[in-house]
Parts: C-alpha cells; structure tokens; sequence
C-alpha cells in the first residue's frame, strides 16, 4: 500500500473509531473531505474543536456548550415545579419535538438493571434527589420507556423520593419496549394527556 501523508492517516484512524466504521470505508471519507472546499474543511475542523466546550447541564444532565442549559435557565419552565424524568437525550429531544411539556427534564442516564450492573448509583438519581430538595418540584413525570427495567426504576424512585413530590408515569401510546425516541410528536402528546398516578 502507498504511504499516505500523514493527516490523512491520522484521520483514517479518527474515522475507523466510529462505531460500524472500518479502515476502507474510512478511507473514503477521508477521500471525500479532501474534495472539499478548504472552507467547508476548515469550518468541520472547527466544529470538531468546540466539542471540547460541551458538557452537561448541571442541573438536568443535557448535553450543553453553558454549565446550565437554556431549558433549566428559562424561569417559567422552572416556575411550573415539574420535572419530566427520561432516560436519556435522545427522549429529551423526542418530548420537546412534541411541544407537549412545558417543566424541565432530568436526564438520569438509563434504568436499572442489576444484570448489566446498572445500579441506582450509575444513574443520576442523587442529583435528581438534590434538586427536588433545593427547589420546589410539586410533581415529577417519569416519561421512562416500557419496559422491565423501566417499571423496576419507576417503582424505585417512587420508594425513595420524598412524599410530598406528587408522581405520575406517561401513559397509553406507548407500547410496552417502545420508545420515546421513535414516537411520532402526536403519539407523545397522547401519552402526556394519559399520565396516570404512581
Ligand atoms: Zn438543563
């Protein structure tokens, strides 16, 4: 094989990082950036730098370029003292889509599952703890995906918060191992209309 300058080996092996992403195949994208304009190049260059700027929220966990994110920093999201409970981002995004929740989120990271060894201490449930603690949440919703995991975690958090935190699970609309992240925004909206008591 040809000895290729080495950016682009450099970017061969970046690229063969990603997941389902081999060595030929990252060869080609490199293959195609090179056919860019440099501006193009150098604005994907500068994009990739500022991921070092992303965090998390630290309130709700949400990936953010600010140390709280612009839901958390809206006061009147705030000021309706509920927080929507998901799993991950991805349900975050799907909800939001789906302009059928007006509180803030906590993202806690997955559900239990004891098997995987994904106990209440790799899931982000003492922050969740802590911020009902410091402000004054009236009602959390668990929009947690169906499944057994999902009603084990469910049951889980409604043992260990606090009584005064009224708790209602989304609804109907979800089919049991569906997931919020490939709901159309009007089966979400249902399933927020449908939330029953915990
Ligand atoms: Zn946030």
């Amino acid at each position: 094989m040809i000895q290729l300058p080495q950016p682009l080996k450099s970017l061969i092996l970046n690229f063969s990082k990603l997941n389902g992403v081999g060595e030929r195949t990252a060869l080609r994208y490199v293959l195609q950036i090179l056919q860019w304009d440099k501006s193009d190049q150098l604005e994907f260059a500068k994009n990739l730098s500022a991921l070092k700027d992303v965090r998390n929220c630290q309130k709700c966990g949400v990936l953010s370029d600010l140390d709280c994110c612009p839901i958390c920093a809206d006061q009147t999201r705030v000021d309706h003292g509920v927080i929507c409970v998901v799993e991950g981002i991805s349900d975050l995004i799907a909800i939001e889509k789906s302009g059928q929740f007006s509180g803030t989120y906590h993202i806690l990271g997955g559900v239990l599952n004891p098997l995987a060894g994904i106990g209440p201490d790799k899931l982000r449930v003492k922050e969740l703890i802590e911020r009902i603690r410091d402000k004054h949440v009236q009602e959390l919703v668990l929009a947690i995906n169906p499944s057994v995991e999902g009603e084990a975690t469910c049951s889980y958090l409604k043992d260990l918060l606090p009584d005064f935190v009224s708790m209602k699970r989304i609804g109907f609309g979800v089919p049991i191992g569906g997931n919020l992240e490939f709901l159309d925004p009007l089966t979400i909206m249902k399933a927020f209309e449908n939330k029953s008591n915990l």
